[in-house]
């Protein structure tokens, strides 16, 4: 048997349900599209992956090929759409199973549909559930149409009622002729029309992207500095690198998979501290898991005006309003300093994306599906279920049973009270107005 990993969001050896099941046939390659639909112009005229998550892609990449070529696996490669490169690469090599992690949303369903099309039917495609902390086949619900509105009750009844699976034995080497002749390379940013930049040096953490960089920064969270023993006070801080676990951008392209960081907690709980700090991480990990069972249940309903509420608001769409939100140019300093970090690291806090995004749906009353085709493009983290799932909640047309609206002003009282964070990202805005106005006198 001749098979085929394809990867996609699930970009680790370790803990991978595709690969795992792959080594049991005779050859084992894999495969990498670099599709320019995603580095193209969006719906909402903002390029779909900017360089923040692109450059952290590559070397996501670069890890994987490396990683796999160290059990004698060869990854293949390409920029190109999938459903032109997969079909051709199928039959050259004479592959007989695909494997590949199963995503539902709009364009990966397009793209997964325009391969198999493209291919004879009697090659096997096997899709896995990769992504979840909670397996769809394991949670105590029969449909996905009975997950319910309220992040609460799903939380308490697969706390009750679902474990965790444990982590996969990771994949022996093969023997060196599972080798095959492989001239493809990764591609540079300017391969992929984006131009390289430094990285600035307020940022909140020096991501680097790839799953021997995801461990890394488990080792040092957990182990080394301990800091998950904290995570609970500490979570809703806005400067530094020890506030939070950092772990999105590693998650969401499945560097990591969920389950191993739950497993990791579990052996932190049992061999150093076991507290409501260590839960909340697990907490926080059953929210990224309701979005995706929100998208689940509800399709394409997550990108529309009305969300999964069908609520009607008279949203606006200002190029103005669009242009001073993004540039950090609002009457609000705290919502100008978060939006000059998105902008210059493709990083924000959860405290920060809260209130951006209460403001802009809330207060600024703009068509909230901008701000997450923004947010979509900028973050290093970007993750269409929580992005899109949380651009809902935050604009009232999702899962927030409170509805509520985000006073920055106060927030940032509560979580700036020095203006620490302001200054940080706002002394060159404040420099400029300065030198402005004693050039006027
Ligand atoms: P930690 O606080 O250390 O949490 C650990 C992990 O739990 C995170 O890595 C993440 O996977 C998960 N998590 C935490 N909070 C949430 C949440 N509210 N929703 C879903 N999962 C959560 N997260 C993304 O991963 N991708 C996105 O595209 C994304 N877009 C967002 C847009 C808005 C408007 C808002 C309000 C939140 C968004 N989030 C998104 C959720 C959250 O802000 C980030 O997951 C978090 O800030 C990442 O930092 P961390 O890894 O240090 O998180």
């Amino acid at each position: 048997m001749n098979n085929l990993v394809w990867f996609r969001n699930d970009l680790r050896i370790r803990n991978n349900t595709s690969l795992a099941k792959a080594c049991s046939g005779n050859k084992v390659m894999g495969v990498y599209c670099f599709n320019p639909t995603y580095f193209s112009i969006g719906d909402y005229g903002f390029k779909k992956t900017e360089r923040f998550r692109a450059r952290f892609l590559i070397e996501t990449i670069i890890q994987l090929k490396d990683n796999l070529r160290k059990l004698n696996i060869p990854l293949f490669v390409y920029v190109d759409n999938p459903e032109k490169r997969i079909p051709k690469f199928i039959h050259e090599h004479g592959i007989q199973n695909v494997f590949l992690q199963k995503e539902w949303t709009r364009d990966e369903n397009k793209v997964r549909n325009a391969v198999i099309a493209k291919v004879s039917s009697s090659v096997n495609f096997e899709e896995s559930y990769d992504q979840f902390l909670f397996h769809p086949d394991d949670i105590p619900y029969v449909s996905f149409q009975q997950i319910p509105k309220i992040f609460t009750e799903f939380r308490k009844k697969c706390e009750i009622y679902t474990k965790v699976r444990p982590v996969l034995e990771s994949p022996m080497v093969r023997p060196e002729n599972n080798l095959v002749e492989n001239n493809t390379v990764v591609p540079s940013l300017q391969d992929l029309g984006l131009s390289n930049f430094s990285i600035d040096t307020r940022t909140a953490f020096p991501f680097k992207g790839g799953e021997t960089n995801a461990k890394k920064r488990i080792e040092e969270y957990f182990w080394e500095t301990k800091k998950l023993a904290f995570y609970k006070k500490t979570r809703n801080g806005l400067v530094g690198q020890g506030y939070s676990s950092k772990l999105s951008p590693w998650l969401a392209n499945g560097s990591i998979s969920a389950r191993t960081i739950y497993w990791e907690v579990k052996e932190f709980e049992s061999t150093v501290k076991k507290n409501q700090d260590t839960y909340w991480l697990v907490f926080e990990l059953i929210w990224r898991d309701f979005f995706k069972y929100v998208s689940l249940k509800h399709g394409n309903q997550i990108f529309r005006i009305e969300g999964i509420l069908n609520k009607k608001y008279d949203w606006k769409t200002s190029k103005k309003i669009t242009e001073h939100w993004i540039s950090g140019q609002t009457e609000d300093p705290f919502i100008n300093a978060n939006m000059q970090e998105i902008a210059r690291t493709g990083w924000m806090s959860n405290r920060g994306r809260q209130n951006v995004a209460s403001f802009w749906s809330r207060v600024l009353e703009q068509d909230w599906r901008i701000g997450a085709a923004y947010f979509e493009s900028m973050l290093l983290d970007y993750d269409v279920h929580s992005n899109w799932g949380n651009w809902m909640y935050s604009s009232g047309v999702g899962n927030d049973p409170r509805n509520r609206i985000f006073n920055s002003k106060r927030q940032a009282e509560r979580y700036d009270p020095n203006g620490k964070f302001q200054a940080l990202w706002l002394q060159e805005t404040l420099f400029k107005i300065i030198f402005r106005n004693s050039f006027k006198q």
